[in-house]
């Protein structure tokens, strides 16, 4: 298993592979910020999203905030 640094990080970044299909499901909700954690990386993971597909890590971040949750603070 060579699986990548992947949980929650500082800023609430969520650090998810993810194939096409399911990162367009991040795109298409309008709730999160994505963006191709590493677009250097040569080699597709599985997609830990559907868990069939492979894909590319993924930052994600919310993109609404919740108070009283998470503690984000810049
Ligand atoms: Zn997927």
């Amino acid at each position: 298993m060579r699986k990548r640094k992947r949980g929650k990080n500082r800023s609430g970044t969520i650090l998810l592979t993810l194939c096409a299909r399911c990162a367009q499901q991040f795109y298409d909700s309008g709730e999160h910020i994505i963006r191709r954690a590493d677009p250097d990386q040569m080699v597709k993971d599985t997609c830990c999203y559907c868990g069939q597909r492979q894909g590319w890590d993924y930052e994600i971040k919310n993109r609404v905030k919740r108070s009283g949750e998470g503690g984000e603070s810049l």
